[in-house]
């Protein structure tokens, strides 16, 4: 019998493939390398360039491909990983509201080497794979399986007609948690082109097949693929489904497109497999009155739309965002970092409502599909960082002295206790429409009110001068004493261990 459980993960005996999780990923890629996962290493180096950190410094990226399939319909998740990382990753999917199980494969020191991990995973995808309550099931190799050579590739590709999709997610290999969300809508829309290559497959339902539609890559917030369609419609055309999709055949409604938007410039992969059925990509994003104007132009002509009709779109929605901006103007400094891959789409419409922007600092790399975006900003003087570590969020921070620092937690952290006002991305800023006249109007009210809380900060700053730093902070009987003594005592004895161990091994 299988051992599957449902969001009860067990501590492993004793986890010989590589050690220590998260801060050990040179050790984990060179014994991943050597288990047989070369070949998908490589392949995620090229699409995933590694930063000037090799470790990620946000959440597990898996929780990226894990959230992606927690939203999917009818599609069951297992992961293979270590108790720890597992409970860590249920625990985030159930904060932001998943309600939906998580299955999980334990194991231990022995059935990870000797190969029956992957026995009691194939098991575990029999048990579950009924087509009365799955469409798919997806199976993620973490850090520690990834590094054993856990071979997902040779699970069966269909059981009972049940799609079965085996990825590695390894933190050592995908730098952030919105590139995992790539790996698994790459590997889903492969899938779904090779059934849609090999004969008919299912309508959506409820799909409007009378215009061309363009498919949306990248999350965003629901009200924006509405306010999309709404402005491709004087150019006769109509938003498709966004990308990743909340069920299966909207996947073949996504392939079948009339061109798509790389919303979010990070889906490599999924760009290859749109590529691969022959349709174009398009870069940035229809944010901002400019942003409007250029992606409108951009679509419609690549859709083969004429001049007249990209013009009365353009003349029909780009007033009105420009109203929007005006009607909502934000005054200040603002620096900008984070990691959901739209920072530089935040920083355009910041800069469009007034605010002087020095500085956005994104987790993603560079790709073609934010190149506008980029060029855009750096000829208004904003310095764009890709892949930008914490240290350079912070130090940006510390430079610049903005008004108001909308950034990742520790950036923000660090921003208050400068007493400068900081608002983080990822709950407030992306949490919300961006395109279109809508979004034009969105920032102002939530970015002015943190403005505003300049003085509040000051006297907070106030109120608890002297209450401690570092090892001194908090409320103490007795002040605590620092003693750096012990670091460097501890720091030399590492060093000498570290030698001595390199004097044995050469
Ligand atoms: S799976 Fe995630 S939490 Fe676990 S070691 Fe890897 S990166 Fe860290």
């Amino acid at each position: 019998m299988t051992d599957v459980l449902l969001d009860t993960p067990r501590a492993p005996d004793r986890i010989d493939a590589g050690t220590g999780g998260c801060a050990s990923g040179a050790t984990l890629r060179e014994a991943a390398a050597a288990a047989g996962k070369a070949g998908v290493l490589e392949r995620y180096a090229a699409d995933y360039p590694q930063g000037p950190h090799d470790q990620p410094q946000s959440m597990c990226p898996a929780f990226g491909s894990l959230r992606v399939g927690l939203r999917m319909r009818r599609t069951a998740t297992i992961l293979s990983g270590s108790a720890c990382c597992v409970y860590g990753l249920t625990f985030t999917s159930h904060f932001y509201g998943a309600k939906r199980s998580v299955g999980y494969v334990p194991f231990s020191s022995e059935t990870l080497v000797t190969g029956k991990l992957f026995e009691d995973i194939r098991d575990a995808v029999h048990e579950i794979a009924d087509p009365a309550n799955y469409d798919t099931i997806v199976v993620t190799n973490l850090c520690v399986p990834t590094a054993s050579g856990v071979p997902l590739q040779l699970l069966p590709k269909e059981i009972n007609g049940v799609r079965i999709i085996g990825i590695d997610v390894p933190g050592f290999g995908i730098p952030t948690h919105a590139e995992a969300k790539d790996v698994l809508a790459g590997a889903m829309l492969a899938y779904a082109r090779r059934e849609a290559e090999t004969g008919p497959v299912a309508p959506m339902p409820g799909r409007n097949a009378d215009r061309p539609t363009i498919t949306l890559l990248g999350e965003m917030f629901p009200v924006d693929p509405i306010g999309i369609g709404q402005m491709l419609d004087p150019m006769g055309l109509a938003a498709g489904p966004v990308v990743p999709t909340r069920e299966w055949r909207e996947l073949y409604a996504a392939l079948d497109c009339a061109a798509v938007a790389a919303i979010h410039p990070f889906y490599t992969a999924s760009v290859r497999e749109f590529q691969a059925a022959g349709r174009s990509v398009l870069p940035s994003a229809p944010v901002g009155a400019d942003g409007t104007a250029a992606w409108l132009k951009a679509v419609g002509e690549a859709c083969g739309v004429s001049a007249d009709r990209i013009a009365e779109a353009q003349n029909r929605f780009v007033p009105a965002i420009r109203g929007a901006l005006a009607a909502n103007p934000i005054k200040g400094r603002v620096t900008l970092s984070g990691y959901e891959g739209s920072e530089l789409l935040v920083a355009r419409l910041l800069v469009e409502s007034g605010a002087d922007v020095p500085y956005v600092g994104t987790a993603c790399p560079r790709t073609p599909w934010s190149d506008p975006d980029r060029e855009w900003l750096e000829a208004r003087g904003v310095h764009v960082q890709y892949r930008a570590s914490l240290e350079q969020d912070i130090a940006a921070v510390d430079d610049f002295e903005p008004d108001l620092a909308i950034g990742t937690t520790p950036v923000v952290q660090h921003a208050k206790s400068r007493s400068i006002p900081g608002l983080y991305f990822t709950n407030l800023i992306s949490a919300r429409p961006l395109m279109g006249p809508a979004g034009a109007g969105s920032l102002g009210p939530v970015v002015g009110g943190a403005l505003a809380n300049k003085d509040r900060f000051l006297r907070m700053s106030e109120f608890f001068e002297g209450v401690g730093q570092g090892p001194n902070t908090g409320v103490w009987e007795k002040e605590p004493v620092d003693r750096p003594q012990f670091k460097a005592r501890y720091a030399a004895k590492r060093i000498a261990m570290a030698k001595a161990e390199e004097a044995v091994g050469s």
